[in-house]
């Protein structure tokens, strides 16, 4: 039987390590810090220690925590009405998707709401069966897409995938960012999924072109194209990476960022798709609450009105060039778009991000060697050089 803990004690790490160390499923590799409080870019632990956020708890704060227009959204539907299923209209959810909807690119007219970024792709996975009549996927080599067991399918990387097999379904996977691998789609073939830019395999941008070899491949063969914006979305300077290229897939899951921390996922579409999903085949509880929808709807309008693409795009290049101008032996390439950033190192990223972490900046891992930045979209230059400098110290 669990312990009896007086909750007063929670501000100890102690404490709330041996708690969740005794009651959750290991399967994270903890970092030894608890956070307890954020306002902006920063973040403070259990012990009052201050951090300049680059991770946004994996690219979901994108406007950084607590920002008040959203706290502002969040109190005030709380306080009215938290949720709504689907088989109701509601203010919050139409007040949204009009937002929404009004900023996505042109052809993409039809959305779904679920939870988290797995179930968005989920949706696009289930919907690309019913619409072509087809059962063949294609993904790509180091590709993540969630871990559901359509999406754990297409996820590219074994190490996610192995102790959980057979893999659902029929997925054939080549290297990401080679067009003569798309000849892997055919005429059987009811989607290809991709990432614009790869997150978890590494930050690998697509290279140029590659995305409307995509786009003609499955267009030659009556394949659907669906673009993983899970972690892209609202992140490259821009709504969508995919389209901002000017690639428009006709299917695009979204979620992380899109309501600044609170559970949110979409699955965005063309008329011809929505128009061939058979109804009552999907849904989900919670998706589209009024709570998440005021959330998300505080989040894109404060990005909007804020210019914060921009400002993101500008911030995002400026990091870019310090790091570069950092030099650094053990830094081997650095890459990515707006707030989207990989440094591949020539040693692995563990002891690095803990020494940042040590030096009062939180960044995150993609696969062994490279460390990714993924700050909130409000960070400044000063903040970007923060960053730098202490990646340098950390280096050594
Ligand atoms: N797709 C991509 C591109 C992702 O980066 C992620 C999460 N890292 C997912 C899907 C899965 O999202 P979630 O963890 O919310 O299920």
């Amino acid at each position: 039987m669990a312990t009896t803990y007086d909750t007063d004690l929670l501000t100890e790490i102690e404490t709330i390590r041996e708690i969740e160390n005794a009651d959750l499923v290991p399967l994270y590799a903890k970092r030894d810090v608890a956070l307890v409080r954020g306002a902006g870019t920063t973040l403070w632990d259990s012990d009052g220690k201050e951090y300049l956020d680059c991770m946004s708890a994996y690219g979901v704060a994108i406007l950084g925590h607590a920002h008040p227009a959203v706290t502002e959204a969040i109190t005030r539907q709380a306080a009215t009405l938290t949720t709504c299923h689907q088989s109701f209209y509601n203010d919050q959810r139409a007040r949204y998707l009009k937002l929404l909807m009004s900023q996505a690119p042109e052809g993409i007219t039809r959305a779904f709401f679920c939870n988290s970024g797995t179930e968005s792709v989920e949706a696009a996975l289930k919907f690309a069966r019913a619409v072509t009549g087809r059962q063949h996927f294609v993904s790509t080599r180091k590709a993540y897409h969630g871990r559901t067991m359509g999406s754990l399918a297409v996820t590219g990387d074994n190490k996610y995938r192995e102790a959980y097999a057979p893999m659902y379904g029929n997925v054939t996977h080549v290297p990401y960012g080679e067009p003569d691998s798309l000849a892997a789609v055919t005429d059987e073939t009811a989607a290809l999924i991709l990432e614009p830019i790869q997150g978890e395999g590494g930050i690998n941008p697509a290279p140029e072109g590659y995305l409307a070899a995509a786009r003609e491949a499955c267009d030659a063969h009556g394949a659907l194209l669906i673009f993983d914006e899970v972690q892209t979305a609202f992140r490259t300077g821009a709504l969508f990476a995919g389209p901002s290229v000017g690639v428009t897939p006709d299917i695009i899951a979204i979620s992380k960022a899109i309501a600044n921390g609170l559970p949110m996922g979409m699955t965005l579409m063309t008329e011809a798709v929505a128009g061939a999903v058979p109804p009552g085949t999907h849904g989900n509880t919670f998706g589209g609450n009024p709570m998440v929808c005021a959330a998300a709807h505080a989040t894109l309008s404060t990005i909007l009105d804020n210019d914060l693409f921009a400002h993101s795009k500008t911030v995002g290049a400026h990091f870019v060039a310090a790091l570069k101008a950092l030099n650094h032996p053990m830094i081997r390439d650095v890459r990515g778009r707006g707030l989207m950033i990989g440094v591949e190192l020539k040693t692995r990223v563990t002891p690095v991000l803990r020494k940042l972490q040590e030096g009062g900046v939180l960044a995150l891992p993609a696969g062994n060697l490279i460390i990714r930045f993924l700050p909130p979209l409000i960070l400044t230059e000063a903040e970007a050089d923060r960053a730098v400098a202490a990646l340098g110290v950390a280096l050594g």
